[in-house]
């Protein structure tokens, strides 16, 4: 693998640039034993190498992908300041830009008027979103789907608001029965709509449970943390693309930057669509300070000290690949579920292979054949091994025999849940690779049985 290097150069005129603004202070340094600094540094690459590759196209296993240099350069650049988007004071510059990257975000969803900000990732966008679900609709039920992210119960618990799961369908999306069988046996105050789900990518029918919202009255929140910039993708199938064009219509929205933003990790963002809700979050800290008229970034967020550096990155980020329909940014999302079909359309054609889902977003779904879940299991256990071996990091996924049963009728259910390979495609260059990531899939299997 051939890390890039190039960036230092920009960033190093960056820095420069940036020292000028400065250059009238009086003289200061910062004192190190720069001789220490560059041993520890050395031992850190080579502890580093105790990752698995996840740059370059043969890491397609979980949900990483790599930063944008400009994000990387520019969250660096941030790090001589070190501003905290927490207030005005601590973040000035970043905060403003902050406020621009996400009202772009906000525009991706269809919104003009929305509170929202970023946060330290999805989970805690989550958090807050539930949080102002339950300060609205108090003590009411929340409903997610059995596929929804595993933090929704959690916070759920944390929050000490009445949660329960909704069983999926045979596609993994939020049933529709089940949906409205929990809706008239329980107070529901809010349903969590997944839009792409962290295992395998499925889209609940956002567009039936808004119609459903009309008779019902909940809140819809969602979680659209992977899956949410696919906003932007003309090549979504049917179910997917409806949801997306529904989208504008939910209460509030997460997505992280972090995951197909091009961010480093450490950026979420939770949006409302009724600005309003910012009277929730109302706190009179001795530490915050105000020092403007302006609503500060503090002031409408439950954390207290965030990257002023991930804001800079986000923005830098989004000035080269702004977020439009058909622009590079989009093409590159595009790119990856056409590799996520590529890959399906592989399997499917092998008789060697089963595929219980097909690929909504970019992440696929199969197993080896095998006769009874149990084996198929081992099986995908063995190929995941085999595959690290010959350097394709795959990753594996814990899937309900159950489903796998209705897709393969003669597959014998002896466990409860059956090891399936998951690789997620979120990179551009996965379409181009995928001769490579086939080669080496097909080797293992001819050496697995
Ligand atoms: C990743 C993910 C989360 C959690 O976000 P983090 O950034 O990992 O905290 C929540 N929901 C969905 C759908 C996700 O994919």
């Amino acid at each position: 693998m051939t890390i890039e290097t190039n960036s230092i150069d920009i960033l190093k005129a960056a820095v420069n640039r940036l020292a000028e603004g400065y250059q009238h202070l009086p003289a200061h340094q910062v004192d190190y034993d720069e001789d220490k600094a560059r041993d520890v540094l050395m031992q850190v690459a080579e502890s580093m190498w105790d990752n698995y590759p996840y740059p370059h196209p043969q890491y397609a296993g979980q949900m990483l992908k790599p930063p944008h240099p400009v994000a990387r350069m520019a969250y660096q650049l941030a790090q001589w300041i070190n501003p905290n988007n927490h207030a005005l004071d601590g973040g000035k510059a970043s905060s403003a830009l902050e406020k621009q990257a996400v009202a772009k975000i906000a525009q991706m969803f269809g919104w003009q008027e929305y509170l929202g900000h970023l946060t330290s990732g999805g989970t805690f966008a989550n958090l807050e979103a539930l949080w102002i679900a339950n300060q609205i609709h108090p003590g009411k039920t929340i409903l997610a789907s059995k596929q929804a992210h595993y933090t929704h119960s959690r916070i759920c618990g944390v929050l000490q608001i009445p949660y329960q799961a909704v069983d999926v369908d045979e596609q993994a999306r939020m049933d529709m029965d089940a949906l409205e069988r929990l809706l008239n046996n329980h107070d529901v105050g809010t349903v969590v709509v997944t839009l792409g789900t962290t295992g395998v990518g499925s889209v609940d029918p956002l567009a039936r449970i808004l119609q459903l919202q009309q008779q019902y009255g909940f809140r819809i929140h969602v979680d659209s943390a992977y899956g949410g910039y696919y906003k932007l993708a003309q090549n979504l199938g049917n179910n997917a693309a409806l949801a997306f064009g529904a989208i504008a219509a939910v209460d509030s929205i997460v997505v992280d930057p972090h995951k197909h933003g091009l961010q480093p990790y450490g950026c979420g963002c939770v949006l409302f669509k009724d600005p309003s809700v910012g009277r929730y979050y109302k706190h009179d800290s001795p530490y915050t300070y105000f020092s403007s008229d302006e609503l500060h970034l503090g002031e409408i967020s439950l954390e207290c000290s965030r990257a002023g550096a991930a804001a800079v990155a986000l923005w830098a980020t989004m000035e080269v690949l702004p977020l439009h329909e058909g622009g590079q940014f989009a093409r590159d999302l595009q790119a990856c579920r056409g590799a996520a079909l590529d890959l399906y359309g592989r399997l499917q054609a092998d008789g060697r292979f089963i595929t219980p889902l097909e690929p909504e977003l970019d992440i696929v779904i199969w197993a080896p054949k095998g006769a009874t879940t149990s084996a198929i299991s081992a099986l995908s256990q063995r190929t995941f091994e085999m595959a690290e071996v010959r350097e394709l990091h795959l990753a594996t996924f814990s899937f309900p025999s159950a489903l796998i049963k209705q897709a393969y009728p003669e597959v014998q259910v002896d466990s409860e849940m059956t090891v399936c390979m998951r690789s997620c495609l979120m990179k551009a260059d996965h379409q181009q690779w995928m001769d490579p990531i086939w080669a080496i899939l097909d080797e293992v299997q001819n050496n697995l049985s």
